[in-house]
């Protein structure tokens, strides 16, 4: 075989690694079959990256590297991949997502040193590297926001939209200057403010806004990629380049899409999310009024088993309670004494999207029983109880109230069914660090503990109801 015929057929098999991952891109649409959509894109990443081996223009001499490299990154995330937890996967999404665009900002970086003089290559290197060096930098913020490393509330230096704006536009010109220059010592710098610029656009970020912040600094990343795969085109491996555009370019516009979605959920604009400091304002309007009324399971139970119709609201601690087979144990036992249970399933509740769908799924609830955000609101007024478990921001009723930090963020209106529920540990805030008035309501009891333990009380005390 010529080398001409080896890269057709490489190429013809960069086809069906593409078609493989659009058809992982669909599974991963749905809860049902999201799982092999996981399995499909990994298979073709896995085609993708083994065909490339192949590549006639490829250096033999790098393939040590490059097995000590794919060794080192396989294993790592495989192994952290198996033991993290269900609650942390924001965290690694975060530094999984980082390590992307560093490596698409390394490519530039390569790219830029070796081909300085060759505009095309060195003007979408310097586009690649700015945004990969912007996503590393505002990832690994996030990963220690959301590992709990660096405070979750929004970090606001003094005159930072000047500060920020300074950095971004003399680091660009300085990006821009080395390949018009054609002189690399002012790469370093470049790239030092661009990531510099990435950790101030992230640190004020802060509260419920993380969701945001993974999805586009994850689209961010998709397009630095692409952007380098056209890069990579005019070099000796070109064909692989087109490979990264595609893979970039699926990333990014699923990422784009995503963070269109959870802008919406937040009722925000990118723009104000980035440049909003969100929570940054105190809270005004005082302490919250009324008290916390305790209820006991045998009572919960109760309610519920006379009531036409229950809905239930999963949060964040449902999911670090793991509650949910307990919750499914329960929602069977209740209609099987003729209650109605539905699922209402906030957008940005627990700490990835699609968190409690995932769970639910796991848990073999089906799906028609999940109703989302603008299905179910109109329904709480003729509910019986809302049963909320381990769920606080997304239920909050302060994001109706004007000087609310929440302000403006769309939530479940549990507050509007007869009775409300709310299944926590005791007095700890929600991730935004709001005070939640609903709990205060006079319609509102605490069924306080683990979910998972309380959840299962509550269906040994239904047991015994006849
Ligand atoms: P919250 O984080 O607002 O609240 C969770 C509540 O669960 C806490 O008040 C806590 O109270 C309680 N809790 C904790 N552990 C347990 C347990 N073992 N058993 C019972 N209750 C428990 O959760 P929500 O789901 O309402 O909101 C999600 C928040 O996270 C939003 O602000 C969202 O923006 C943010 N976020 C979402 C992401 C996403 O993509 N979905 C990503 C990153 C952030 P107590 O301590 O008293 O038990």
């Amino acid at each position: 075989m010529t080398a001409f015929e080896i890269q057709d057929a490489i190429n013809a098999i960069y086809v069906v690694a593409v078609l493989v991952f659009i058809l992982g891109l669909k599974a991963m649409s749905s809860p049902a079959t999201a799982r092999r959509g996981i399995v499909y894109a990994g298979l073709a990443m896995l085609i993708a990256v083994g065909v490339t081996f192949f590549s006639p223009g490829l250096l033999t001499d790098n393939f040590l590297w490059i097995f000590v490299g794919v060794a080192v990154g396989g294993f790592g995330g495989w192994y952290w991949a198996r033991v993290v937890k269900m609650t942390a996967m924001p965290q690694m999404v975060a530094v999984f997502n980082g390590m992307g665009a560093g490596s698409a900002g390394a490519i530039a970086a390569v790219e830029l040193l070796g081909h300085i003089g060759d505009l095309t290559t060195s003007g979408l290197s310097v586009a690649g590297g700015v945004i990969g060096s912007i996503s590393i930098a505002a990832s690994i913020v996030a990963f220690l926001k959301l590992q709990g490393w660096l405070t979750s509330k929004p970090i606001v230096l003094p005159a930072r939209q000047v500060v920020n704006t300074a950095v971004l536009v003399i680091g660009v010109a300085l990006g821009i200057y080395a390949v018009i220059a054609q002189e690399t010592f002012w790469l370093l710098p470049f790239f030092v403010l661009l990531l510099l610029y990435g950790v101030l656009l992230a640190l004020p970020i802060g509260g419920a806004d993380m969701p945001v912040v993974i999805s586009l600094t994850n689209a961010l990343t998709g397009v630095a990629v692409g952007l380098d795969g056209f890069a990579l085109v005019n070099g000796p491996l070109g064909d692989a380049g087109y490979a990264m555009v595609i893979a970039g370019v699926l990333v990014g516009s699923a990422g784009s899409l995503l963070t269109v979605l959870m802008a919406k959920a937040m009722n925000r604009s990118i723009a104000n999310v980035f440049f909003g400091a969100f929570g940054a304002t105190e809270e005004t309007g005082g302490p919250v009024q009324g008290q916390l009324k305790p209820m006991e399971a045998p009572d919960v139970a109760a309610l519920m088993a006379y009531a036409n119709q229950v809905i239930i609201v999963p949060g964040y601690g449902l999911a670090v309670a793991q509650a949910q087979q307990k919750v499914k144990e329960l929602a069977d036992l209740l209609e099987s004494k003729g209650v109605t249970v539905k699922f209402a399933i906030h957008p940005v509740a627990g700490r990835m999207p699609g968190h409690m769908n995932v769970l639910l799924a796991e848990a073999g609830i089906s799906y028609d029983k999940l109703f989302d955000r603008d299905e179910i609101n109109a329904e709480f007024p003729a509910t019986d109880v809302a049963f909320v478990i381990g769920a606080n921001d997304v239920v909050n009723p302060a994001a109706h109230r004007q000087g609310s930090p929440l302000y403006g963020m769309p939530i479940l209106d549990v507050e509007q069914a007869k009775n409300v529920i709310v299944n926590k540990r005791g007095q700890g805030k929600g991730f935004a660090g709001v005070e939640n008035e609903l709990f205060y309501r006079d319609n509102c009891h605490m069924l306080y503990g683990d979910a998972q333990s309380a959840v299962g009380q509550l269906v040994s005390a239904l047991k015994q109801t006849e």
